[in-house]
């Protein structure tokens, strides 16, 4: 087999306002290039102590288990799903999004019978209607999405839900991967039992090493199972080896993922995380007003407003590739289309960790703006408040 001719890694400097990965802040990228250690290094535990106090700082909480997760936001999600579903268990899921889709496609495979509580695409889920569900199927778990990446919406009321499932005797997974570090989470305050992350969104950090939380009611659940986890790789009476007390080899740590997720989160640190959750407010706020200014339609509900990821609707006119593409190529922007029940229909623009500063706002309002153009778009023939979905 001949040798291939690959030539030095080059690639475009563009401005990631999709829905992740965000832009790295260069601390984070110096720091993946500190030379290794051994995982079980002297330097490399306190690395890790280091890392666990800064994401119980950012996750809000003070839950000894928590831990980033080797892998992307999925292999967290992975991990919390296959650790606290037990088989023959009911899992109340919502279908208002995609991402609530893989968490029922995760607790199936995990043994669970999976129940829905329903919303449209769109909207994030009522209340009543968890009640009802509650009533209904009598849940040992039930999960739902803070932030759908797929739809632009923020679950409110998230303590009234913790409520209703505590209620019941259930445990509470919440899927935080857009919202830790960029909106509002509270996990001790709120009652969530268990929330996971991913590091690629508001933390601005490569993917690689994904943030995890577990309360103690929680942990007691994983370490009490009848039988273990189908996945060995995620079992986290396992992982709780390394990163528990003992500091004991399970699987090699993401060394250099680490590295980079430790830095990240000392950005968040020094931001302070409450005003990280209003620069990400005025930010995505400056950017709803410019596209709205431009008369197209965003998600209207400010109650449900999801400041990391904006959901525009494309204009009918418009073909929604054909912008996407032209951003890209000709304004080195990332934006991107919308999933499951919005494909075609809406863009989805975020604004993210480092990506969510003003000049990117700006740059990209002026690329769409001319984009839109040239694509024979006129400003201001869309009604401004259509929601971005039908309720
Ligand atoms: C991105 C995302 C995930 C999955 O994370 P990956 O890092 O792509 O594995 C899960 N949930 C939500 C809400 C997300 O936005």
């Amino acid at each position: 087999m001949e040798r291939p001719a690959v030539p030095e890694l080059t690639v475009p400097d563009r401005t990631l306002m999709g829905p992740g990965p965000s832009d790295v802040h260069p601390r984070v990228l110096r720091a993946m290039s500190t030379p290794l250690v051994g995982h079980l290094d002297p330097s490399f535990l306190e690395i890790m102590d280091e890392t666990q106090a800064l994401l119980r700082y950012t996750f809000r909480t003070d839950n000894e288990w928590t831990l980033p997760v080797s892998g992307t936001g999925s292999a967290a999600m992975e991990a919390a799903f296959s650790n606290l579903v037990e088989p023959g268990e009911t899992v109340l899921v919502p279908d208002n999004g995609y991402f609530g889709a893989r968490m029922a496609s995760m607790a199936e495979r995990a043994g669970g019978d999976v129940v829905r509580v329903s919303a449209p695409w769109g909207r994030p889920l009522d209340p009543a209607d968890v009640e009802r569900a509650f009533a209904e199927h009598s849940p040992a778990v039930f999960a739902f999405v803070h932030g759908e990446t797929s739809t632009g919406v923020r679950q409110p009321d998230v303590a009234r839900l913790t409520d209703i499932a505590h209620a019941n005797d259930a445990l509470v997974i919440v899927d935080a991967v857009t919202t830790l570090g960029g909106v509002e989470l509270r996990v001790d305050e709120w009652g969530i039992d268990v929330a996971y992350s991913g590091s690629q969104k508001c933390l601005s950090c490569p993917p690689g090493a994904s943030p995890l939380t577990l309360n103690d009611r929680a942990m007691a659940k994983v370490l009490g199972r009848e039988d273990e986890p189908r996945s060995w790789y995620l079992d986290l009476s396992l992982l709780e080896g390394y990163w528990g007390e003992r500091r004991a080899y399970h699987h090699t740590a993401p060394i250099t993922n680490v590295y980079a997720l430790r830095e990240a989160l000392r950005l968040v640190g020094e931001e302070g995380i409450e005003a990280r959750w209003d620069r990400h407010r005025e930010v995505a706020g400056a950017l709803r007003a410019g596209l709205r200014g431009m008369g197209l339609a965003t998600n209207a509900d400010e109650a449900c407003w999801l400041p990391s990821l904006t959901a525009v609707r494309v204009p009918e006119t418009v073909d929604d590739g054909a912008v996407i593409e032209r951003l890209l190529v000709e304004y080195d922007v990332e934006i991107a289309a919308g999933l499951g029940d919005l494909a075609g229909e809406i863009w989805r623009i975020g604004c993210m960790g480092h990506s969510a500063r003003e000049k990117n706002v700006s740059h990209l309002l002026s690329a769409l703006g001319a984009v839109l153009e040239a694509e024979g778009y006129e400003a201001g023939r869309i009604e401004a408040d259509t929601p971005v979905a039908d309720d």
